[in-house]
């Protein structure tokens, strides 16, 4: 495998019961690429992503972070990765800079490596306006944004963002992308969502699931032309 393969899935199975999840799932990111992750609800997108975070374990084949395997070194894996679920965790009554920092304190960071990075992750999610402010407050395209921040504070080079933009209203959207576009010049990017526009919007890539099958996986232009 070379070194700038970032994410590896090799034939994934998941069951549940007599339901199959994921049906040999298997594809590959490489460094710096922004890939979206597409496909209709049902599809297995979650699930995959649950797996590369070693949230589940697969019932049957492997995946890889960075070189690392999901289920023999879960913690090396977890260090490389800012997830993003569909559900972000956030706490309502804590404000976005308590938070962020929350989260800083359970990742192990240095207080002052928490501060000189925050003007980054400000900037890049435009969370300036709203520092100060009670989460609970907060629209919900800012609570995305907050949790893009969440994922960004360890540094990450891999980001695996589920459906970030479902439940935002047109504008929302479209501004979420645009701050996701500007994180992926930076890093390595799986971005899952059942909306094409979206995925035209930000990635140069991807892969195409359906019924726990990769369908497609190739640069944008080949699955437009299909
Ligand atoms: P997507 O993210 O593409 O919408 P999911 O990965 O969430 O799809 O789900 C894939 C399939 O697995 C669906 O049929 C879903 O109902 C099923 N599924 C997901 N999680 C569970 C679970 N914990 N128990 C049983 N079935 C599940």
């Amino acid at each position: 495998m070379s070194s700038d393969v970032m994410i590896e899935a090799s034939a994934l199975t998941k069951r549940y019961g007599s339901l199959r999840a994921l049906d040999k799932v298997s594809f590959e990111v490489n460094r710096g690429e922004v890939v979206g992750f597409l496909g209709p609800n049902g599809a297995g997108k979650s699930t995959t992503m649950r797996i590369l975070t070693c949230f589940i374990s697969a019932t049957s084949g492997t995946a890889k972070v960075h070189g690392f395997d999901v289920f023999d070194d879960p913690l090396e894996v977890r260090k490389r990765i800012g997830y993003l679920p569909q559900r972000a965790p956030l706490y309502q009554d804590m404000s976005v800079w308590e938070y962020l920092e929350f989260v800083a304190d359970m990742r192990g960071l240095e207080h002052s490596t928490f501060r000189s990075r925050m003007k980054g992750i400000v900037d890049v999610c435009g969370l300036a306006q709203v520092l100060g402010k009670n989460i609970g407050a907060l629209s919900h395209g800012y609570r995305q944004r907050v949790g893009l921040g969440q994922a960004l504070v360890h540094n990450p080079p891999i980001l695996i963002l589920d459906e970030p933009t479902a439940d935002l209203d047109p504008n929302e959207k479209a501004e979420v992308i645009r701050y996701i576009k500007e994180i992926g010049k930076e890093r390595t990017v799986l971005l899952s969502t059942h909306n094409l526009s979206e995925v035209e919007a930000a990635c140069a890539r991807a892969i195409i699931v359906s019924k726990g099958r990769v369908v497609a996986d190739g640069p944008l232009d080949d699955i437009r032309a299909k």
